[in-house]
């Protein structure tokens, strides 16, 4: 945007301008509803609520909420890096409403503390072509099933929930607590119709080095991709039509990852470590993911202790017990190794 730098308390509501810089302390009155005093004794109300998992809204609904934000938080409100919605009012009474008001549109207040904070994925199938799951989706079917955690049942710490529909992880996978990330298990093929593609601009697409360019025998150039490296993020594929997957509607899946975190708190900021190496794409209800799922989130809360996020947990216990406690299947790899490229090396029972 153009023209003279403006302070960003030009959009917001006078109340709120009053306090700016000026906070002192802050507490959850209920799930969902937080009040912030400030040093002259001012108080406002901050109201949190869920978002849909990709952050998509139809115009109608965007209306009804822009309506209940002029009504009660000054007309104004925000989304959060997590995708939730905060509406901050002068008065409690208003903060109430707009909680009753926003949840008769279907939209659960909370995620704060203990509780489940927010799920947020990437667009997925809806518009990109690199999509190897429905990242969307599944986090719809999840959210189904885990909202009891935004704002009802208690967890240990904080817990956050992405997915992405490929190792990309534009949904912001790896630095959540749980995340679901897209996978091709094939090795993408190089077809002759490569040739009509810039040949090292493709090879520079792949982020870890498993395209070179090889001469043929009559002097033409082609690509080769080392299937030891290629982690099957499809990106090669995306930037050249001449390189494909062959059949991905049977060997695409998603893998499941925990312990990312991006905060310094106890363990520090951690990357998520896959734990479930491939599960297969099976819509609309996903029920083996969401089984999955439901079953860490069980296993750390009653396991873990109060304030531990689940890299904290799982640093205490251990990943041999991690697996014990929750059953899951394990590989015997080196968690140490259990980053993006760990997904195509445990696909394969570590054969590779
Ligand atoms: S994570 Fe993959 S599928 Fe999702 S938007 Fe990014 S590139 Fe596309
Ligand atoms: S799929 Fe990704 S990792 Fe594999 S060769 Fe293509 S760009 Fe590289």
């Amino acid at each position: 945007m153009e023209g003279p730098a403006r302070p960003y308390t030009n959009f917001i509501p006078p109340y709120l301008k009053e306090s700016v810089g000026k906070w002192k302390t802050h507490k959850v009155l209920e799930p969902g509803i937080i009040e912030h005093l400030d040093t002259s004794g001012n108080k406002i109300y901050t109201v949190r609520v869920a978002s849909t998992p990709n952050g998509r809204y139809s115009t109608e609904t965007m209306r009804k909420i822009s309506a209940i934000a002029r009504k009660y938080a000054g007309a104004s409100m925000r989304f959060t890096g997590g995708i939730n919605m905060e509406f901050v009012t002068k008065d409690l009474n208003d903060a109430i409403s707009l909680k009753t008001e926003m949840e008769d549109l279907g939209f659960p207040i909370g995620g704060w503390d203990g509780h489940l904070w927010n799920m947020t994925s990437c667009a997925g199938y809806f518009h990109c072509a690199l999509a190897a799951t429905d990242a969307p989706s599944i986090l719809q079917n999840l959210a189904n099933n885990l909202g009891k955690y935004f704002n009802k049942e208690e967890l240990p710490a904080k817990l956050t929930i992405s997915s992405s529909g490929c190792p990309s992880s534009c949904g912001n996978s790896f630095l959540t607590d749980i995340s679901i990330s897209g996978i091709h298990t094939e090795i993408p093929i190089v077809t002759p119709e490569v040739s009509k593609c810039d040949l090292q601009g493709t090879a520079y697409t792949c982020p870890v080095g498993a395209i070179q360019l090889k001469q043929l025998p009559d002097g033409s150039r082609t690509l080769e991709i080392r299937a030891n490296l290629c982690i099957g993020c499809g990106l090669c594929v995306g930037a050249c039509g001449g390189i494909i997957f062959e059949t991905p509607e049977k060997t695409d899946g998603h893998a499941i990852s925990i312990g990312g975190k991006a905060v310094p708190s106890r363990v520090g900021t951690t990357l998520g470590r896959v734990v479930v190496p491939y599960l297969p794409n099976e819509p609309p209800y996903y029920k083996k993911t969401v089984a999955v799922v439901t079953r860490i989130i069980e296993t750390w809360k009653k396991d873990a202790r109060k304030g531990e996020r689940i890299a904290d947990w799982v640093d205490r216990i251990g990943w041999e017990s991690f697996y014990e406690k929750t059953g899951l299947p394990f590989y015997g790899q080196s968690m140490e190794y259990l980053d993006v490229r760990g997904m195509m090396t445990l696909r394969d029972g570590g054969t590779r």
